[in-house]
């Protein structure tokens, strides 16, 4: 019994979104595969982060926020919306430019702190 069989969404070429129900290409434009949506960022909790093995969650992932490592292309943060587990994901080139700065802004527009105490120094 072989235990590095690929789960089903990695063997299909193609899915569909959870969320917007666009077919999807499992492969970006870059020859890389991909996990998300390119239009509205959602994935499916498809992949087990700490055990390395494939996840029977199968939540929806919804995008909460972008990680920029130094010197590096943006990554996408995923948050499962089942089990609260993270993943990261590489940004694609032909992800939804205007749903990426919409989270990259998010907390700049509602900062815990007062903005305006940058204006005294
Ligand atoms: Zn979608
Ligand atoms: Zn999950």
């Amino acid at each position: 019994m072989s235990t590095t069989e690929p789960s089903p969404a990695l063997r299909t070429s193609a899915f569909t979104c959870v969320r917007c129900g666009l077919t999807v290409s499992a492969l970006g434009p870059d020859g890389r595969g991909r996990g998300h949506c390119p239009s509205c960022l959602s994935s499916l909790h498809t992949a087990d982060r700490v055990g390395g093995g494939p996840s029977d969650c199968l939540g929806r992932m919804v995008p909460v926020s972008i990680s920029v490592p130094r010197g590096g292309a943006w990554v996408l943060i995923h948050r499962c919306t089942r089990c609260a587990a993270l993943a990261e994901a590489p940004v694609a080139a032909d992800d939804n430019h205007l749903v990426l700065m919409r989270i990259a802004v998010r907390p700049l527009a509602d900062p815990p702190f007062p903005l305006d105490l940058f204006g005294e120094v």
